[in-house]
Protein backbone atom coordinates (compact mmCIF):
# COMPACT_ATOMS: atom_id res chain seq x y z
CA UNK A 1 0.00 0.00 0.00
CA UNK A 2 2.51 2.17 1.04
CA UNK A 3 4.79 1.58 -2.30
CA UNK A 4 1.90 2.12 -4.37
CA UNK A 5 0.92 5.22 -2.67
CA UNK A 6 4.36 6.76 -2.88
CA UNK A 7 4.58 5.40 -6.53
CA UNK A 8 1.90 7.46 -7.58
CA UNK A 9 1.54 9.73 -5.33
CA UNK A 10 5.04 10.68 -3.38
CA UNK A 11 5.98 13.94 -5.10
CA UNK A 12 2.75 14.90 -5.66
CA UNK A 13 2.13 14.38 -1.54
CA UNK A 14 5.17 16.63 -0.78
CA UNK A 15 3.30 19.23 -2.90
CA UNK A 16 0.34 19.28 -1.51
CA UNK A 17 -0.07 19.98 2.09
CA UNK A 18 -1.84 22.91 3.69
CA UNK A 19 -5.31 24.44 4.02
CA UNK A 20 -7.92 26.21 4.76
CA UNK A 21 -11.29 27.54 7.05
CA UNK A 22 -14.74 29.55 7.62
CA UNK A 23 -17.93 28.91 8.32
CA UNK A 24 -21.09 30.03 5.83
CA UNK A 25 -23.21 32.33 7.23
CA UNK A 26 -24.32 35.68 4.93
CA UNK A 27 -24.04 35.98 1.34
CA UNK A 28 -23.54 39.57 -0.27
CA UNK A 29 -23.79 39.59 -3.98
CA UNK A 30 -23.15 35.93 -5.26
CA UNK A 31 -20.22 35.61 -2.93
CA UNK A 32 -20.53 33.97 0.38
CA UNK A 33 -19.06 35.87 2.57
CA UNK A 34 -17.48 33.88 5.65
CA UNK A 35 -17.36 34.73 9.41
CA UNK A 36 -13.58 33.79 10.47
CA UNK A 37 -13.50 31.98 13.82
CA UNK A 38 -13.39 35.34 16.53
CA UNK A 39 -12.83 35.04 20.16
CA UNK A 40 -15.03 38.19 20.81
CA UNK A 41 -17.23 39.09 17.65
CA UNK A 42 -17.49 42.57 17.94
CA UNK A 43 -15.15 43.55 20.30
CA UNK A 44 -12.06 45.43 18.83
CA UNK A 45 -9.70 45.49 21.77
CA UNK A 46 -6.64 47.37 22.36
CA UNK A 47 -4.17 46.79 20.09
CA UNK A 48 -0.68 45.67 21.53
CA UNK A 49 2.57 44.07 20.48
CA UNK A 50 4.10 40.74 21.70
CA UNK A 51 6.18 38.36 20.55
CA UNK A 52 5.22 34.98 19.35
CA UNK A 53 8.10 31.98 18.93
CA UNK A 54 11.21 34.77 18.63
CA UNK A 55 8.95 37.36 16.02
CA UNK A 56 7.00 40.72 17.20
CA UNK A 57 3.18 39.89 16.63
CA UNK A 58 0.10 42.39 16.70
CA UNK A 59 -2.59 41.07 18.86
CA UNK A 60 -5.46 42.68 20.51
CA UNK A 61 -6.34 42.74 24.40
CA UNK A 62 -9.73 41.85 24.67
CA UNK A 63 -11.34 41.46 28.49
CA UNK A 64 -7.97 40.73 30.02
CA UNK A 65 -7.00 38.24 27.03
CA UNK A 66 -4.62 38.30 24.68
CA UNK A 67 -6.64 37.84 21.44
CA UNK A 68 -3.70 36.68 18.35
CA UNK A 69 -5.50 35.90 15.03
CA UNK A 70 -8.90 36.47 16.07
CA UNK A 71 -10.07 33.35 17.90
CA UNK A 72 -6.03 31.90 19.00
CA UNK A 73 -5.69 33.38 22.96
CA UNK A 74 -1.95 33.17 24.13
CA UNK A 75 -0.89 32.19 27.33
CA UNK A 76 1.38 34.22 29.14
CA UNK A 77 4.14 32.63 28.82
CA UNK A 78 3.88 31.97 24.86
CA UNK A 79 3.61 35.77 24.92
CA UNK A 80 6.52 38.24 25.78
CA UNK A 81 4.38 41.50 25.94
CA UNK A 82 6.42 44.28 24.34
CA UNK A 83 6.03 47.53 26.42
CA UNK A 84 6.28 51.03 24.75
CA UNK A 85 7.85 52.29 27.82
CA UNK A 86 11.32 54.25 27.29
CA UNK A 87 12.49 52.47 30.74
CA UNK A 88 12.62 49.18 29.24
CA UNK A 89 15.73 48.96 27.24
CA UNK A 90 15.11 45.89 25.15
CA UNK A 91 10.93 46.55 24.77
CA UNK A 92 10.63 43.32 26.78
CA UNK A 93 8.74 43.09 30.16
CA UNK A 94 11.52 40.96 31.81
CA UNK A 95 10.20 37.36 33.49
CA UNK A 96 7.80 37.30 31.09
CA UNK A 97 8.99 34.49 28.87
CA UNK A 98 8.96 33.07 25.78
CA UNK A 99 7.94 29.74 24.98
CA UNK A 100 10.62 28.52 22.72
CA UNK A 101 8.98 24.68 22.32
CA UNK A 102 5.57 24.17 21.87
CA UNK A 103 3.60 22.37 24.32
CA UNK A 104 2.43 18.97 22.60
CA UNK A 105 -0.36 16.78 24.41
CA UNK A 106 1.88 13.72 25.96
CA UNK A 107 0.95 10.16 24.78
CA UNK A 108 -1.25 11.44 21.97
CA UNK A 109 -3.91 11.77 24.70
CA UNK A 110 -6.14 15.14 24.98
CA UNK A 111 -8.34 14.95 28.52
CA UNK A 112 -11.29 17.16 28.03
CA UNK A 113 -14.80 18.03 29.75
CA UNK A 114 -17.61 19.47 28.39
CA UNK A 115 -19.39 22.53 29.93
CA UNK A 116 -23.21 21.24 31.05
CA UNK A 117 -24.16 24.87 29.68
CA UNK A 118 -22.78 24.15 26.29
CA UNK A 119 -25.50 24.01 23.40
CA UNK A 120 -25.59 21.36 21.16
CA UNK A 121 -22.51 19.26 22.73
CA UNK A 122 -22.50 16.97 19.68
CA UNK A 123 -20.39 20.05 17.88
CA UNK A 124 -18.17 18.70 20.55
CA UNK A 125 -18.58 15.10 20.27
CA UNK A 126 -18.68 15.26 16.22
CA UNK A 127 -15.19 17.01 16.18
CA UNK A 128 -13.58 14.91 18.34
CA UNK A 129 -14.86 12.05 16.05
CA UNK A 130 -12.95 13.43 13.25
CA UNK A 131 -10.23 13.93 14.78
CA UNK A 132 -9.86 10.35 16.11
CA UNK A 133 -10.62 9.29 12.65
CA UNK A 134 -7.58 11.15 11.22
CA UNK A 135 -4.96 11.26 13.60
CA UNK A 136 -3.77 9.35 16.15
CA UNK A 137 -4.71 11.58 18.25
CA UNK A 138 -7.24 10.35 21.37
CA UNK A 139 -9.49 12.61 23.62
CA UNK A 140 -10.51 11.04 26.80
CA UNK A 141 -13.05 12.09 29.48
CA UNK A 142 -10.84 14.04 32.08
CA UNK A 143 -10.81 12.30 35.17
CA UNK A 144 -7.53 13.76 37.51
CA UNK A 145 -5.52 14.50 34.97
CA UNK A 146 -3.69 18.16 34.88
CA UNK A 147 -3.76 19.41 31.66
CA UNK A 148 -7.16 18.99 29.70
CA UNK A 149 -9.72 21.25 27.56
CA UNK A 150 -12.86 22.17 28.64
CA UNK A 151 -15.69 23.14 25.79
CA UNK A 152 -17.61 25.77 27.17
CA UNK A 153 -20.31 28.39 25.59
CA UNK A 154 -19.09 31.63 24.46
CA UNK A 155 -19.78 34.98 22.39
CA UNK A 156 -17.54 33.71 19.62
CA UNK A 157 -15.20 30.88 18.69
CA UNK A 158 -11.41 30.68 20.40
CA UNK A 159 -8.67 28.11 21.70
CA UNK A 160 -5.57 28.51 23.46
CA UNK A 161 -2.29 27.64 21.40
CA UNK A 162 -1.17 24.19 22.22
CA UNK A 163 -1.51 22.24 26.18
CA UNK A 164 -0.59 25.18 27.86
CA UNK A 165 -0.93 23.01 31.46
CA UNK A 166 -4.16 23.06 33.98
CA UNK A 167 -7.49 23.60 32.53
CA UNK A 168 -7.71 25.61 29.40
CA UNK A 169 -11.12 26.56 27.39
CA UNK A 170 -12.37 26.04 24.05
CA UNK A 171 -14.90 28.53 23.72
CA UNK A 172 -17.60 27.89 21.40
CA UNK A 173 -20.60 30.13 20.86
CA UNK A 174 -24.09 29.37 19.02
CA UNK A 175 -22.65 30.01 15.88
CA UNK A 176 -19.48 27.92 16.44
CA UNK A 177 -20.07 24.45 14.22
CA UNK A 178 -18.69 21.04 14.08
CA UNK A 179 -16.04 22.79 11.39
CA UNK A 180 -15.40 25.13 13.99
CA UNK A 181 -14.78 22.96 16.65
CA UNK A 182 -12.52 21.32 14.48
CA UNK A 183 -10.67 24.36 13.63
CA UNK A 184 -10.22 25.47 17.55
CA UNK A 185 -9.22 21.97 18.09
CA UNK A 186 -6.71 22.73 15.61
CA UNK A 187 -5.51 25.49 17.46
CA UNK A 188 -5.88 23.34 20.81
CA UNK A 189 -3.72 20.81 18.83
CA UNK A 190 -0.75 23.14 18.02
CA UNK A 191 -1.63 24.05 14.22
CA UNK A 192 -1.92 27.51 13.47
CA UNK A 193 -3.54 29.30 10.91
CA UNK A 194 -1.90 28.46 7.12
CA UNK A 195 -2.03 32.50 5.55
CA UNK A 196 -0.03 33.15 8.57
CA UNK A 197 2.93 30.92 6.94
CA UNK A 198 6.21 32.19 6.86
CA UNK A 199 6.27 31.64 3.03
CA UNK A 200 2.59 32.09 2.69
CA UNK A 201 3.37 36.11 -0.19
CA UNK A 202 4.52 32.78 -2.49
CA UNK A 203 1.04 31.36 -2.79
CA UNK A 204 -1.49 34.04 -1.47
CA UNK A 205 -1.74 37.81 -2.30
CA UNK A 206 -3.42 39.58 0.83
CA UNK A 207 -5.70 42.66 -0.11
CA UNK A 208 -5.14 45.06 2.58
CA UNK A 209 -6.66 47.81 0.73
CA UNK A 210 -9.72 45.67 1.50
CA UNK A 211 -9.46 44.93 5.04
CA UNK A 212 -10.09 46.91 8.03
CA UNK A 213 -6.90 48.36 9.39
CA UNK A 214 -8.14 46.99 12.40
CA UNK A 215 -7.82 43.87 11.47
CA UNK A 216 -4.63 44.03 9.62
CA UNK A 217 -2.64 41.68 12.95
CA UNK A 218 -5.12 38.90 11.89
CA UNK A 219 -3.26 38.39 8.24
CA UNK A 220 0.17 38.80 10.11
CA UNK A 221 2.66 35.91 9.20
CA UNK A 222 4.90 34.97 12.33
CA UNK A 223 8.13 33.30 12.53
CA UNK A 224 8.81 29.61 12.14
CA UNK A 225 11.89 29.02 12.85
CA UNK A 226 11.95 28.45 16.85
CA UNK A 227 8.71 26.18 16.40
CA UNK A 228 8.75 24.21 13.57
CA UNK A 229 5.79 22.32 13.09
CA UNK A 230 3.24 25.17 11.19
CA UNK A 231 5.23 25.82 8.14
CA UNK A 232 5.11 21.64 7.42
CA UNK A 233 5.75 21.22 3.35
CA UNK A 234 3.58 23.49 0.98
CA UNK A 235 1.02 26.07 1.09
CA UNK A 236 -2.28 24.10 1.76
CA UNK A 237 -5.28 26.03 0.18
CA UNK A 238 -7.77 23.24 1.48
CA UNK A 239 -6.91 23.33 4.81
CA UNK A 240 -9.47 23.80 7.84
CA UNK A 241 -6.45 26.29 9.46
CA UNK A 242 -7.04 28.63 6.35
CA UNK A 243 -8.86 31.24 6.29
CA UNK A 244 -11.98 31.67 3.90
CA UNK A 245 -10.54 34.63 0.77
CA UNK A 246 -14.04 36.78 1.38
CA UNK A 247 -14.61 37.26 5.05
CA UNK A 248 -16.13 39.69 7.62
CA UNK A 249 -12.45 41.42 7.88
CA UNK A 250 -13.06 42.75 4.53
CA UNK A 251 -13.94 46.68 3.73
CA UNK A 252 -16.18 46.11 1.02
CA UNK A 253 -17.16 42.25 1.69
CA UNK A 254 -18.19 41.08 -2.24
CA UNK A 255 -14.18 41.50 -2.36
CA UNK A 256 -11.91 38.97 -1.29
CA UNK A 257 -9.28 39.77 1.24
CA UNK A 258 -6.86 37.57 0.03
CA UNK A 259 -7.47 35.26 -3.07
CA UNK A 260 -4.42 33.40 -4.93
CA UNK A 261 -1.34 34.80 -6.78
CA UNK A 262 -3.44 34.38 -9.95
CA UNK A 263 -6.00 36.68 -8.91
CA UNK A 264 -9.02 33.76 -8.21
CA UNK A 265 -9.92 32.53 -5.08
CA UNK A 266 -10.62 29.30 -3.06
CA UNK A 267 -13.48 27.45 -1.88
CA UNK A 268 -12.41 27.05 1.53
CA UNK A 269 -12.89 23.77 3.44
CA UNK A 270 -14.71 24.22 7.20
CA UNK A 271 -15.76 20.92 7.57
CA UNK A 272 -12.54 18.42 7.76
CA UNK A 273 -9.19 18.12 8.29
CA UNK A 274 -7.45 18.43 5.14
CA UNK A 275 -4.53 16.16 4.14
CA UNK A 276 -1.85 18.07 4.57
CA UNK A 277 -3.26 19.25 8.06
CA UNK A 278 -3.38 15.22 9.33
CA UNK A 279 0.67 15.65 7.53
CA UNK A 280 1.07 18.54 10.07
CA UNK A 281 -0.24 16.99 12.77
CA UNK A 282 1.23 13.83 12.00
CA UNK A 283 4.70 15.73 11.41
CA UNK A 284 4.15 17.57 15.38
CA UNK A 285 3.43 14.31 16.88
CA UNK A 286 5.93 12.30 15.93
CA UNK A 287 9.12 11.36 16.89
CA UNK A 288 10.66 8.50 14.68
CA UNK A 289 12.19 9.14 11.83
CA UNK A 290 12.98 7.06 8.55
CA UNK A 291 15.11 7.53 5.57
CA UNK A 292 13.28 5.17 2.64
CA UNK A 293 14.32 5.72 -0.77
CA UNK A 294 14.53 9.61 -1.21
CA UNK A 295 12.12 10.40 1.76
CA UNK A 296 12.83 11.23 5.33
CA UNK A 297 9.69 10.59 7.11
CA UNK A 298 8.26 11.57 10.60
CA UNK A 299 6.44 8.61 12.00
CA UNK A 300 3.52 8.27 14.45
CA UNK A 301 4.99 5.56 17.14
CA UNK A 302 1.17 4.29 18.19
CA UNK A 303 -0.10 3.73 14.80
CA UNK A 304 2.83 3.75 12.34
CA UNK A 305 0.82 6.81 10.36
CA UNK A 306 3.70 8.78 8.85
CA UNK A 307 4.12 12.29 6.71
CA UNK A 308 7.17 12.44 4.55
CA UNK A 309 8.75 15.81 5.45
CA UNK A 310 11.89 15.96 2.68
CA UNK A 311 12.61 14.38 -0.31
CA UNK A 312 15.63 15.27 -1.33
CA UNK A 313 17.73 12.43 0.23
CA UNK A 314 18.72 10.55 -2.49
CA UNK A 315 21.58 8.62 -2.29
CA UNK A 316 21.74 8.11 1.42
CA UNK A 317 24.37 5.95 2.59
CA UNK A 318 25.03 6.19 5.87
CA UNK A 319 23.99 3.94 8.17
CA UNK A 320 22.56 6.55 10.92
CA UNK A 321 20.86 9.64 11.88
CA UNK A 322 20.95 11.66 15.48
CA UNK A 323 18.73 13.63 16.82
CA UNK A 324 18.24 16.07 19.71
CA UNK A 325 15.12 18.35 20.60
CA UNK A 326 14.36 19.79 17.42
CA UNK A 327 16.75 18.57 15.01
CA UNK A 328 18.03 15.50 13.00
CA UNK A 329 21.33 15.11 11.88
CA UNK A 330 22.38 13.10 9.30
CA UNK A 331 25.43 12.52 6.84
CA UNK A 332 25.11 12.45 3.30
CA UNK A 333 27.35 11.74 1.00
CA UNK A 334 30.05 14.61 1.78
CA UNK A 335 27.62 16.29 4.07
CA UNK A 336 26.45 16.70 7.52
CA UNK A 337 23.34 17.63 7.53
CA UNK A 338 21.65 19.38 10.18
CA UNK A 339 17.58 19.00 9.78
CA UNK A 340 14.57 20.60 11.17
CA UNK A 341 12.80 17.56 12.28
CA UNK A 342 9.29 19.22 11.55
CA UNK A 343 9.60 20.89 8.61
CA UNK A 344 12.00 18.97 6.81
CA UNK A 345 14.62 22.20 6.17
CA UNK A 346 18.26 21.49 6.25
CA UNK A 347 21.40 23.31 6.23
CA UNK A 348 24.70 21.87 5.88
CA UNK A 349 27.20 22.15 8.96
CA UNK A 350 30.30 21.06 7.37
CA UNK A 351 31.48 19.09 4.56
CA UNK A 352 34.38 16.18 4.22
CA UNK A 353 32.47 13.56 5.50
CA UNK A 354 32.62 10.98 2.61
CA UNK A 355 32.75 7.40 3.22
CA UNK A 356 31.00 8.33 7.31
CA UNK A 357 29.31 5.59 8.74
CA UNK A 358 26.18 7.50 9.92
CA UNK A 359 25.99 10.10 13.02
CA UNK A 360 25.02 8.71 16.26
CA UNK A 361 22.52 10.06 19.07
CA UNK A 362 23.73 13.09 21.20
CA UNK A 363 25.60 12.18 24.09
CA UNK A 364 28.16 13.47 26.83
CA UNK A 365 27.45 16.67 26.49
CA UNK A 366 25.59 18.05 23.45
CA UNK A 367 28.09 16.00 20.96
CA UNK A 368 27.03 13.53 18.08
CA UNK A 369 29.57 11.20 17.17
CA UNK A 370 30.69 9.01 14.39
CA UNK A 371 33.22 7.34 12.25
CA UNK A 372 34.68 8.11 9.02
CA UNK A 373 37.44 5.85 7.83
CA UNK A 374 39.69 5.42 10.51
CA UNK A 375 38.76 7.73 12.98
CA UNK A 376 36.30 8.28 15.45
CA UNK A 377 35.26 12.24 15.41
CA UNK A 378 32.97 14.29 17.90
CA UNK A 379 31.08 16.46 16.81
CA UNK A 380 29.66 19.35 18.44
CA UNK A 381 26.22 21.63 17.59
CA UNK A 382 27.98 23.90 15.15
CA UNK A 383 29.27 20.48 12.59
CA UNK A 384 32.93 21.07 14.41
CA UNK A 385 34.71 18.03 14.49
CA UNK A 386 37.61 16.07 17.14
CA UNK A 387 39.52 13.21 16.79
CA UNK A 388 38.80 11.32 19.92
CA UNK A 389 41.00 8.13 20.90
CA UNK A 390 43.27 7.10 18.67
CA UNK A 391 42.13 3.85 17.31
CA UNK A 392 41.82 2.53 14.13
CA UNK A 393 38.25 2.00 13.81
CA UNK A 394 38.18 0.94 9.93
CA UNK A 395 34.93 -0.67 8.76
CA UNK A 396 32.97 -0.11 11.75
CA UNK A 397 30.11 -2.54 11.73
CA UNK A 398 27.67 -0.02 14.07
CA UNK A 399 28.14 2.56 16.06
CA UNK A 400 25.74 3.83 18.77
CA UNK A 401 25.88 6.45 21.31
CA UNK A 402 24.70 5.95 24.85
CA UNK A 403 25.18 7.60 28.24
CA UNK A 404 28.76 8.25 28.39
CA UNK A 405 29.95 5.91 26.03
CA UNK A 406 30.25 5.04 22.26
CA UNK A 407 29.73 1.59 21.04
CA UNK A 408 31.54 0.30 18.31
CA UNK A 409 30.66 -3.31 16.69
CA UNK A 410 34.48 -3.58 14.60
CA UNK A 411 35.28 -5.32 11.76
CA UNK A 412 36.72 -8.21 13.70
CA UNK A 413 33.38 -8.63 15.08
CA UNK A 414 34.27 -7.32 18.27
CA UNK A 415 32.08 -5.63 20.53
CA UNK A 416 34.38 -2.38 22.52
CA UNK A 417 32.47 0.67 24.82
CA UNK A 418 34.21 3.93 24.35
CA UNK A 419 34.66 5.48 27.49
CA UNK A 420 33.66 8.98 26.90
CA UNK A 421 34.29 10.42 30.52
CA UNK A 422 38.23 9.48 30.35
CA UNK A 423 41.03 11.34 29.11
CA UNK A 424 42.61 11.03 26.06
CA UNK A 425 43.15 8.49 24.64
CA UNK A 426 39.81 7.23 26.13
CA UNK A 427 39.24 3.94 27.84
CA UNK A 428 38.28 1.34 25.48
CA UNK A 429 36.58 -1.53 26.95
CA UNK A 430 36.14 -5.31 25.35
CA UNK A 431 32.82 -6.38 25.42
CA UNK A 432 33.48 -9.99 23.26
CA UNK A 433 33.59 -10.85 19.98
CA UNK A 434 31.30 -13.12 17.83
CA UNK A 435 29.57 -10.26 16.55
CA UNK A 436 29.62 -10.72 12.76
CA UNK A 437 27.10 -9.94 10.64
CA UNK A 438 25.46 -7.59 12.56
CA UNK A 439 22.23 -5.53 11.40
CA UNK A 440 21.60 -2.70 13.50
CA UNK A 441 22.57 -1.71 17.08
CA UNK A 442 19.71 0.24 19.50
CA UNK A 443 19.06 1.57 22.78
CA UNK A 444 15.38 1.36 24.08
CA UNK A 445 15.54 3.81 26.98
CA UNK A 446 17.89 6.31 27.89
CA UNK A 447 18.81 4.96 31.16
CA UNK A 448 19.58 1.87 30.42
CA UNK A 449 22.47 -0.08 31.03
CA UNK A 450 21.49 -2.86 27.77
CA UNK A 451 21.66 -2.20 24.20
CA UNK A 452 20.27 -4.35 21.85
CA UNK A 453 21.64 -5.87 18.12
CA UNK A 454 20.34 -7.44 15.85
CA UNK A 455 22.86 -10.47 14.77
CA UNK A 456 21.76 -12.86 11.77
CA UNK A 457 18.31 -13.67 12.60
CA UNK A 458 18.21 -12.54 16.13
CA UNK A 459 18.01 -9.71 18.43
CA UNK A 460 20.15 -9.59 21.89
CA UNK A 461 20.39 -7.46 24.49
CA UNK A 462 23.58 -6.77 25.77
CA UNK A 463 24.56 -5.66 29.04
CA UNK A 464 26.74 -2.50 28.72
CA UNK A 465 29.06 -3.17 31.34
CA UNK A 466 30.15 -7.16 31.36
CA UNK A 467 28.97 -7.55 27.27
CA UNK A 468 26.53 -10.68 28.06
CA UNK A 469 24.27 -11.26 25.70
CA UNK A 470 21.18 -12.70 25.82
CA UNK A 471 18.59 -13.79 23.15
CA UNK A 472 15.20 -11.91 23.14
CA UNK A 473 12.25 -13.34 21.46
CA UNK A 474 12.17 -15.42 18.45
CA UNK A 475 14.69 -15.35 15.90
CA UNK A 476 12.65 -13.43 13.31
CA UNK A 477 14.97 -10.53 12.49
CA UNK A 478 16.79 -12.29 9.33
CA UNK A 479 15.24 -9.45 7.30
CA UNK A 480 16.38 -5.94 9.43
CA UNK A 481 17.12 -3.33 7.43
CA UNK A 482 16.68 -0.73 10.65
CA UNK A 483 16.35 -0.17 14.21
CA UNK A 484 15.78 2.54 16.69
CA UNK A 485 14.37 2.66 19.96
CA UNK A 486 12.42 5.05 22.86
CA UNK A 487 10.71 4.81 25.78
CA UNK A 488 10.85 1.09 26.33
CA UNK A 489 10.00 -0.19 23.05
CA UNK A 490 12.28 -1.24 19.96
CA UNK A 491 11.36 -0.10 16.47
CA UNK A 492 12.02 -2.49 13.67
CA UNK A 493 12.20 -2.81 10.09
CA UNK A 494 12.60 -6.34 8.86
CA UNK A 495 10.50 -7.94 5.86
CA UNK A 496 9.77 -4.44 4.67
CA UNK A 497 7.71 -3.99 8.00
CA UNK A 498 7.96 -1.60 10.33
CA UNK A 499 7.64 -3.68 14.24
CA UNK A 500 6.80 -1.95 17.54
CA UNK A 501 8.85 -4.43 20.14
CA UNK A 502 9.25 -4.25 23.72
CA UNK A 503 11.93 -5.69 25.53
CA UNK A 504 11.05 -9.09 25.09
CA UNK A 505 10.54 -9.05 22.14
CA UNK A 506 7.27 -9.09 21.26
CA UNK A 507 6.38 -6.95 18.10
CA UNK A 508 3.30 -5.58 16.86
CA UNK A 509 3.03 -4.14 13.23
CA UNK A 510 2.95 -0.68 12.78
CA UNK A 511 2.39 -1.41 8.87
CA UNK A 512 4.23 -2.36 5.47
CA UNK A 513 5.77 -0.79 2.66
CA UNK A 514 9.06 -0.31 4.26
CA UNK A 515 11.57 -2.44 2.53
CA UNK A 516 14.07 0.25 1.22
CA UNK A 517 14.61 1.29 4.61
CA UNK A 518 18.23 3.41 4.62
CA UNK A 519 17.96 4.77 8.31
CA UNK A 520 16.08 4.82 11.28
CA UNK A 521 16.28 7.28 14.14
CA UNK A 522 14.47 8.79 17.02
CA UNK A 523 14.14 12.38 18.95
CA UNK A 524 13.85 11.51 22.53
CA UNK A 525 12.78 14.56 23.84
CA UNK A 526 10.00 15.13 21.12
CA UNK A 527 7.56 16.08 24.62
CA UNK A 528 5.06 13.85 22.85
CA UNK A 529 5.43 10.21 24.53
ZN1 LIG B 1 -8.36 29.99 14.12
Amino acid sequence: MFILFCLNACDKQLDESHNVHPAAITTSDSSSVFIIEQAFPGQTGIPKKGELFGQTISYKDINGEAVFQGDILLSPEQLAVITDSAGSANGRISGAGLADKFKRWRSFIIPYTIDPALPNKARVTDAIAHWESKTPLRFVMRTSQSDYITFRPSSGCSSKLGRIGGQQFINLGTGCNTGTAIHEIGHAVGLLHEQARTNRDSHISVKYDNILQTEWDQFDKYQLSTTPGFDFREFDFNSIMLYAPFNTYAINQSKPTMTRKDGSTWTPNRSSLSAGDIKTVTSMYANLYIIWNKYLYAVNVKDGSYAAIDNTWSGFNAKFIAEDDAYLWAINGETLWRVDRLSGKFKSFGSGWSGAMGVTGIVNGNTRWAIQGTNLYAINAQGQRFKVTNRNWNSAQAILAHKDYVFVVRSDNRLVRVDLNTPEPKVVRDLGGGWSNVKAIAVSRASSNEVYIIRGSSLYRVNIDTGNAVVVGLSQWAGTEGMAGIDGKLYIVAGGILWEVDENGNRRSLGGGWSGTQSMGVVRNANVL
